[in-house]
């Protein structure tokens, strides 16, 4: 069967950075065949474009989709689960997905949502009915009756039939933990998430119980059968420690403690992997909730729905306006986090990203978006890349991680992160060299995600003189 022309492209007149080599390529063109990369071929070699759409990208940047690690596409930014939230919290699922390609980023890992949710919106988007990237799910995420997230309740069974879930299901014993994870993975995990954080990071909240040996195991082990991966939301040095011993793959949320060389050496050695979602623990940050509160007044509609709108400018104004500390009233109303917890454990959690790079080991790029009212997707994700650069990262090595680095740590590199032959056609222009300025990736012009074009597809694309005849012009 012939492949219809609009399912061939051939991409030129551009810069190239593959998602792995140094440096960016002038003399690539890309091409493109249904949802692969076909070929990356050296200079307009007319002779290989014939039967492709030219796309002329006038001297843009071509590079990888992005991909971000650690995402909550279903919930919807709100503190609270009201009946106007409830409206709005299909359309802010939608919004959330849409923000993604608008970013340029095409795969993420959901680490942590509604399992019903999550089916429905990768169903739409697998075929075609909604915008939105690949996602890598993690479904419900585990914890223990009593645990982190503090901050969630459990839902009773009319909200949890309405948002499609619990987002953590609480279990205490071995047998009930390798079911609640089984039950994740017949709804379609990808990934398996545990939260294990010993001290609250809310007010008034004093230590959590986190699993026992025996439960993590059951866990780790229930995945294990699956083939699956764990990741595991961490805190303090207590929490890796743990997770380390039971094995666990990805750490999500760099230690607010330092982590001691022989730690660091011992999780690189392991080839464990550290997603410190800088940006979103930098809460004591005046300058990013300025950014936030900036967002939210000249371009919220953008992000959010009315009602999430409203309730994360109500956040921002119940840290940033009102007094400090709130009474053990309000906290115990609604869980306020403590703030000069967080901030006071930030440099730590910085410094820990250059110790696990400084001791071999790998470090992905996640941002939490949607796990936070103040964690929009697009924005956190080029302020997440900016952190690791003023961490020492070249431009490379981040855009690296951010594409190749990060298909890896999702076990896709066969498939996702890098501009070569075979691979799925993920790909995003950009305007400038992303290699000389970072801030290049917020100018997304095109997105193609396998093939298709889902943002700045190509209206009248330029037939140069290098092109042969296409062949129904013949
Ligand atoms: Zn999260």
């Amino acid at each position: 069967m012939k492949i219809p022309l609009a399912n061939r492209h051939v991409l030129y007149n551009m810069n190239l950075f593959d998602g792995q080599s140094q440096g960016l390529r002038t003399d690539a063109c890309v091409m493109v065949e249904d949802d692969r990369i076909l070929d990356v071929v050296h200079g307009l070699d007319a002779g290989t474009q014939a039967g492709f759409m030219p796309v002329d990208l006038q001297g843009r940047t071509l590079l990888p989709g992005l991909i971000d690690c650690h995402v909550h596409l279903t919930v919807p930014f709100m503190t609270k689960v009201t009946p106007r939230a409830f409206m709005d919290i299909a359309a802010q699922i939608k919004r959330n997905a849409a923000t993604c390609i608008d970013a340029g980023i095409t795969t993420v890992r959901d680490a942590g949502g509604f399992p019903r949710r999550l089916a429905e919106l990768n169903t739409a988007i697998r075929n075609g009915d909604l915008t939105g990237p690949r996602i890598i799910r993690c479904n419900s995420a585990l914890t223990t009756s009593r645990g982190c997230p503090d901050w969630v309740p459990r839902f009773n069974r009319v909200i949890r039939a309405f948002l499609g879930g619990q987002y953590a299901e609480r279990v205490d014993s071995p047998e009930q933990a390798s079911r609640a994870a089984q039950e994740m993975i017949t709804a379609g995990a990808d990934w398996i998430k545990i939260y294990c954080q010993h001290r609250s990071w809310l007010l008034g909240g004093g230590d959590l119980p986190v699993f026992d040996r025996d439960t993590f195991r059951a866990i780790m082990n229930t995945a294990s059968a699956a083939g699956k991966k764990v990741c595991c939301h961490i805190s303090w040095l207590d929490d890796l420690k743990l997770a380390m011993a039971m094995g666990v793959h990805t750490y999500e949320h760099s230690p607010l403690e330092a982590i001691p060389d022989e730690t660091a050496i011992a999780f690189a050695a392991r080839d464990m992997v550290l997603n410190p979602t800088l940006t979103c623990l930098d809460l004591g940050n005046d300058a990013l909730w300025e950014t936030v509160e900036g967002i939210c007044d000249e371009r919220g509609g953008t992000f959010l729905e009315p009602e999430p709108l409203r309730q994360v400018k109500a956040h921002i104004y119940r840290y940033r306006k009102g007094p400090w500390p709130p009474t053990e009233g309000e906290y115990r109303r609604q869980p306020y986090m403590n703030l000069p917890l967080i901030a006071g454990g930030y440099a730590n959690a910085a410094a820990n990203v250059v110790r696990i790079l400084h001791a071999g080991g790998r470090v992905g790029v996640a941002t939490d978006s949607g796990g936070l009212p103040t964690a929009f997707f697009g924005v956190f994700y080029a302020e997440e890349l900016r952190r690791l650069v003023r961490l020492g990262l070249s431009n490379y090595q981040t855009l690296k991680a951010a594409t190749s680095g990060n298909a890896e740590i999702l076990g896709l590199q066969d498939k996702l992160g890098s501009i070569r032959p075979g691979r799925l056609a993920d790909l995003i222009v950009v305007d400038g060299n992303p290699l000389n300025d970072l801030d290049a990736v917020l100018n997304v012009r095109m997105v193609m995600k396998g093939g298709r074009f889902l943002k700045g597809a190509p209206v009248h694309p330029r037939l140069s003189s290098l092109h042969k005849p296409l062949p129904q012009d013949r």
